[in-house]
């Protein structure tokens, strides 16, 4: 899924992650492209204290308040989505697009789901004065026994 960041990222990577950054209106800033580049490599699910280890893996540590901000910044700006397992885990994930998610409570990785979103016939009617903007899919499993083959 995602290849481990052990170097910064290159001259060809800085320009093109700045020019993302620049086309979400974000100025490119060595430490929103350090940050971006952790991303930027595939589809990834990261908290942001996992985005703080890769990025303090790189060599260049950035504050604990710079990458709160910056991923802020990007999941407003419509770089990165946001997903909440639940009151204590959110995950930052690269795939903007709509799609659900498997969340192992073994493990606790977050996998997009594949295929269509699920459809959900009872879905109820919002609050009068309100309006459903968003439905978030998050299917918990754990692991179990291997199917048979
Ligand atoms: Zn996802």
């Amino acid at each position: 899924m995602s290849a481990p960041h052990s170097s910064p990222p290159k001259a060809a990577a800085t320009l093109e992650i700045s020019r993302q950054l620049l086309a979400h209106g974000i100025q490119p800033t060595p430490q929103r492209i350090e940050i971006a580049s952790v991303f930027l490599c595939g589809d990834v699910h990261l908290s942001a204290e996992q985005v703080i280890a890769r990025v303090a893996g790189n060599g260049r540590p950035v504050s604990k308040a710079t990458v709160y901000n910056t991923l802020g910044l990007f999941r407003e700006r419509g770089l990165l989505s946001q997903v909440s397992v639940d009151s204590t885990r959110v995950f930052y994930d690269s795939n903007t697009s709509p799609h659900y998610h498997f969340f192992n409570v073994d493990t606790g990785v977050l996998t997009d789901g594949d295929g269509p979103l699920p459809t959900l016939e009872t879905l109820p009617a919002p609050p009068p004065g309100t309006m459903t903007e968003a439905v978030d899919v998050v299917i918990r499993v754990r692991n179990g026994p291997t199917p048979a083959t």
